[in-house]
């Protein structure tokens, strides 16, 4: 199969859907791997790294968009891009149709065959294409946070592992999933004295057994939340409602009970922040103080990274890509359930019972 690979055009987006390990292995598997010039600068992957793994460079992403049978990327299609793509075409990517009704008739309209990284499915109903990302925030969200406790950032000037003779600082780590728990692994790491806390028994029960005495867990109520969090130097929201926008668990109020110069880090900030006082902010000016209380809110936290962020993301999404190449879209999906949740449209179809719902579609 010819598979193409076009350098992603959305603001400040700086992954590749292929990096120059994958483009070899699908080239030793017998594929065509077309590139854009460029595509890989913002991980520090050369053209000249593309060429050695077998790669062709292209120099104009519509000749990638006309001749590649599959089209690997990150990003979902921006509005060049959508108009570039054709029926018979598959485009393997993030797509978050749901909110987006104007990417959705477009992709219909091109006809193609669009499977979405963040519907593919693992076993136990998890989204092993989007725990990459929980990953990379959660480990960020201490690095951020550390950073925002030093004085000249408006933190209380904590060092988060102490030294010796003197306390380490105290993380509250709200909701102990994926973010949670990598969120947790930093800051124990760091030496930190960090509390967990979640409304599940089984999350409970998992990371009381994984970090032994490095964490405690705590069952997130109303009075313990209150009292973790105004002792927190560090408080992570990292909490997760399926299809809800994040339950506000830290009000306005409750600010001026907190330690001045503590930190706020909103990972749900996507989901609509977990704190009554977020809202959105970029990697170009990620903070602001309110009462006092410093918070940091970007949403796109993995695209600081991009490196990391590009290379966790092929880990889980080279190996359908290359099942697809392999087997053709039809057979990969009809030999592989979880693969097969990814199918959102297909020939002017939606193909996902969720979007098709939430935007008016027959299913
Ligand atoms: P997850 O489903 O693995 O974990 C969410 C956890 O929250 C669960 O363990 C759940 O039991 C817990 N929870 C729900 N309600 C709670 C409550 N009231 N109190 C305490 N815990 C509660 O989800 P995840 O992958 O860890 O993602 C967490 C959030 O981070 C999501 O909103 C996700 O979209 C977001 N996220 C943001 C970025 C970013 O760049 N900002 C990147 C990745 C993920």
């Amino acid at each position: 199969m010819r598979i193409g690979c076009p350098k992603e055009i959305k603001n400040h987006e700086y992954r590749v859907g292929l990096t120059p390990e994958s483009a070899r292995e699908l080239v030793d598997h017998g594929h065509e791997v077309w590139i854009e010039t460029q595509a890989g600068a913002g991980i520090g992957a050369a053209d000249a790294q593309y060429v050695t793994a077998g790669a062709k460079v292209v120099d104009r992403p519509e000749v990638i968009f006309a001749e590649c049978e599959m089209v690997v990327k990150v990003k979902e299609p921006q509005a060049v891009e959508r108009a570039r793509l054709r029926e018979g075409q598959i485009l393997y990517t993030y797509l978050h149709l749901a909110p987006d009704p104007e990417q959705t008739k477009e992709l219909l309209a091109s006809g193609v065959t669009g499977i979405a990284y963040e519907t593919v499915t693992g076993a136990g109903g998890t989204l092993p294409l989007l725990k990459p990302m929980s990953q990379v925030a959660g480990r960020m969200s201490v690095q951020a946070g550390a950073t925002a406790l030093e004085k000249a950032q408006g933190g209380r000037g904590v060092l988060l592992g102490g030294v010796p003779g003197v306390m380490p600082g105290k993380v509250a780590v709200i909701g102990g999933g994926v973010v949670g728990f990598n969120a947790a692994q930093m800051a124990a790491g760091l030496g930190a004295d960090v509390t967990i806390l979640d409304r599940s028994p089984e999350v409970l029960e998992r990371v009381g057994t994984h970090f032994e005495s490095r964490a405690k867990t705590r069952f997130s109520n109303v009075a313990n939340l209150y009292e973790s969090v105004c002792e927190a130097d560090l408080v992570i929201g990292a909490v997760l409602i399926p299809g809800a926008a994040a339950p506000k668990l830290v009000s306005r109020d409750m600010l001026k009970d907190m330690q001045k110069g503590a930190v706020l880090v909103d990972v749900a900030i996507d989901q609509g922040g977990c704190f009554e006082t977020s809202r959105p902010t970029t990697h170009a000016d990620p903070t602001y103080v309110v009462d006092d209380i410093v918070h940091y809110c970007v949403a796109n936290m993995p695209g600081a990274v991009a490196r990391t962020s590009t290379y966790a993301l092929n880990n889980v999404t080279l190996p359908h890509a290359l099942r697809i190449a392999q087997l053709g879209w039809k057979e990969a999906l009809r030999s592989d359930p979880h693969l097969a949740e990814g199918l959102n449209v297909h020939a002017g179809e939606v193909t996902y019972e969720a979007v098709a719902k939430e935007l008016g579609y027959t299913y």
